[in-house]
């Protein structure tokens, strides 16, 4: 085996566990792949033509970034963020994305500008259409073009991951029938960016985070101490003695 053979065959690994990892982050954006859903080895390798081992270092490589849940004996299964995992994505999200906008706003040439201008088009489209997969998609993956815009790969990982796990809680915890970014508000951040002014970049931002997470509910649930007789409202009564 030269050297040449060795260097393409881990290309067109990496390039089968780039993909998976893609399938499965979109069918997760989309809303297609819940939360809890088993994903198996032998049916992703048999879908996508490929080995186990590719599978499993694409299973491992989402487990990483905590979308997918490994457990022992059991097998991968997609990540259910429990209320307080949710909220701390969130607040993440609120500390990171501010910035990835400023940044944005700061670095965006012309091509980023557009490319931006492209996204928001497409969004308007499938809104009009009444594509529902399709606009929980594109709005989520508004975010991460933002962070591909400003140019710094470390927000472009980070904001895949926030994304993905943030698409997953808003599947477990939104509290009306919307499941996208309020409508109008990437359109605002862009034209922010396209003054270059990044203060206002960030502002937006800022309050588009606090709507999405206004959009759930991942207080926890009111402890009752009172128990059973307080939710039926009756006055609980001394036992009598034996
Ligand atoms: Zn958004």
């Amino acid at each position: 085996m030269n050297v040449q053979t060795i260097h393409t065959g881990e290309t067109t690994r990496g390039q089968s566990e780039r993909r998976i990892r893609g399938r499965i982050l979109e069918a997760i954006f989309e809303r297609r792949l819940p939360p809890g859903e088993k994903l198996t080895e032998d049916r992703l390798g048999e879908l996508f033509g490929v080995s186990r081992t590719v599978v499993r270092q694409a299973l491992a490589r989402l487990a990483q970034d905590g979308i997918v849940e490994q457990r022992p004996n059991r097998g991968a299964y997609v990540a259910a963020p429990s209320r307080a995992e949710a909220r701390h994505v969130l607040a993440a999200r609120a500390v990171v994305e501010p910035e990835v906008a400023s940044a944005a706003a700061c670095g965006c040439d012309r091509h980023g500008l557009e490319r931006l201008h492209r996204h928001i088009a497409q969004e308007n489209e499938v809104r009009v259409a009444e594509d529902r997969a399709a606009l929980v998609r594109l709005t989520g993956e508004f975010h991460v073009v933002l962070a591909e815009v400003a140019g710094n790969p470390v927000f472009v990982r980070l904001l895949t991951e926030l994304q993905a796990l943030s698409s997953l809680s808003i599947l477990l915890y939104a509290r009306g029938e919307r499941a996208a970014c309020p409508p109008d508000e990437h359109g605002a951040i862009v034209d922010a960016i396209g003054r270059g002014d990044a203060e206002e970049a960030a502002r937006l931002m800022r309050t588009h985070i606090a709507h999405v997470a206004a959009d759930m509910d991942v207080s926890d649930p009111v402890e009752r101490p009172e128990g059973l007789a307080q939710v039926l409202g009756v006055t609980p009564r001394r036992r009598p003695p034996r």
